[in-house]
């Protein structure tokens, strides 16, 4: 096991070592240490560390967990002339991602309406790893998602103004969309509006305590508001573009090599394979921005058809709809010089503080959605200034995993499973019996012990806690 030397109550440092360019940090504290059966989450930050025009730090977040080349927690800043892009420091699901939606219903009003609501949203939404679309998409309209994003969801009447506004990036990243392959359009043409399986989810959920009064006010949320969260990304059409250049780059001779580890796949931002890299993912996450909006454009039907009302008296606006698998390009200010950077948030979310973070969450920052598991809480918080320093203000994205789905499958059965959250009064409606043990809450880390390192470490301030009344999961 590495000697990782302890800096804080709260962040640990790597042992130097010859290859790493600069030091590896991890923002967790001893109780989360203890989850740790190998240091190969570990190893993947140092061998990070050591890529070409890496910035400040290789850091991950107290979710770390193994990812492919990069751990999944993982944030890691290159400068933009002489740095590295890296498909697998994105990730396979390019804009992953969360979206909260509000309603001004109180629990009681839904309580028992819950069990009704799912299955209606279980049969609008496709969920699971082969479930197609109802959308019939042409290459055409896949072409203009790929480019335009939001818009396309917006002159198509799935967006509204507000839903750009309350989207990172108003759901749309400039790209050059014509390098994405023809088998990635091919896999995506028949998947927009769908949750997909695993990890993806829809859960219900009811604000359960509220820890900053302002704050939750100026997001329009109170104690007992009803909430739906919506996980999901890029569907197969932005695992085809991960996958298409990570054989690329293996068989280009372009690629980096990494002693440590082959899978660590990287180019020079400036190389050709790199920018066409950088078009394709951008093109993926407007198609994720996209999938997300139509999901929300469905659940706002359901609920629609539930309360007999339509979903703007239902105060059914979008919090935010954030990313977090993704390369972007920001500047940061590193030792007092203002620098163009690519930051890798893989498994990672954008959090910006007030002041930093632009458009109406200015004042605020931007909502950083951090969800738990399908049996606990989920949380949304602010960024702090002082992250910006740390992190490229950035946060971790969810609990991470703690137990293999193989080692979840082994250690339960869906009936325990579905008993326990039973007997919390959570519903659950899944795809396949297998994903409720995958996903059971044991297999993820716990939340609440999450949140006190991201606070504890200045990364994020908690601002409400969310606790689940019904999932979907794919
Ligand atoms: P990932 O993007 O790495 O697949 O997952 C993000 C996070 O979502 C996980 O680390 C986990 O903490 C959380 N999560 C997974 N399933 C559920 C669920 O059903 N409900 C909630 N609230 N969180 C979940
Ligand atoms: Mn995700
Ligand atoms: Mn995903």
């Amino acid at each position: 096991m590495f000697n990782l030397k302890k800096i804080s109550e709260f962040a640990y440092e790597l042992p130097e070592d010859q290859s790493m360019k600069v030091p590896g940090i991890i923002y967790i504290n001893d109780t989360l240490l203890k989850n740790f059966t190998n240091d190969e989450p570990i190893k993947q930050v140092r061998n990070v560390a050591s890529l070409p025009g890496i910035v400040k730090a290789s850091i991950a977040m107290p979710d770390i967990h193994m990812g492919y080349g990069f751990p999944i927690g993982g944030v890691a800043a290159f400068d933009y002339d002489n740095g590295i892009v890296s498909p697998g420091g994105v990730g396979y699901d390019i804009n992953c991602g969360v979206t909260l939606i509000k309603t001004n219903l109180k629990y009681q009003e839904v309580r028992n309406k819950i069990a009704d609501i799912i299955e209606n949203l279980y049969k609008s939404i496709p969920a699971g790893i082969d479930h197609k679309s109802s959308l019939r998409l042409n290459q055409q309209s896949l072409s203009n998602i790929l480019s335009e994003g939001i818009y396309w969801a917006l002159e198509n009447g799935y967006a509204t103004e507000n839903d750009m506004l309350n989207t990172e990036e108003s759901g749309k990243i400039e790209c050059d969309a014509s390098y994405v392959s023809e088998k990635a359009m091919a896999r995506g043409i028949n998947e927009l509006g769908t949750l997909g399986g695993g990890n993806h989810f829809l859960e219900i959920q009811r604000v359960s305590s509220i820890m900053d009064d302002k704050t939750s006010k100026m997001f329009g949320m109170e104690p007992d508001q009803v909430t739906i969260m919506v996980h999901t990304g890029s569907r197969g059409l932005g695992h085809q573009v991960a996958t298409d250049f990570i054989t690329e780059i293996l068989n280009s001779g372009e690629g980096i090599k990494n002693e440590n580890d082959k899978q660590l796949t990287s180019v020079y931002i400036s190389s050709k394979i790199g920018q066409r890299y950088i078009n394709s993912m951008n093109a993926a996450a407007n198609f994720s921005f996209v999938n997300r909006q139509i999901i929300t454009y469905k659940i706002r039907k359901v609920f629609e058809e539930t309360f007999k009302r339509d979903y703007e008296s239902l105060g059914m606006d979008i919090l935010y709809s954030l990313a977090h698998n993704m390369a972007k390009q920001e500047y940061h200010i590193i030792e007092n010089t203002k620098r163009k950077l690519l930051v890798h948030r893989k498994g990672a979310t954008r959090a910006f503080p007030a002041g930093v973070a632009e458009g109406k969450f200015s004042s605020t920052g931007y909502p950083v959605i951090i969800p738990g598991d399908m049996g606990t809480a989920s949380y949304v918080l602010v960024g702090t200034q002082e992250n910006m320093k740390n992190s490229f203000g950035s946060s971790c994205h969810g609990a991470g995993r703690v137990l293999s789905r193989k080692a979840s499958n082994e250690k339960f059965t869906p009936e325990s499973v579905l008993r326990e959250l039973n007997d919390r009064g959570i519903y659950i409606r899944a795809a396949t019996k297998k994903v409720i043990t995958e996903e059971s809450p044991e297999s993820y880390k716990d939340i609440d012990e999450v949140i006190k390192v991201v606070n504890g470490a200045n990364i994020a301030r908690p601002v409400l806690k969310l606790t689940p009344l019904a999932v979907m999961k794919g």
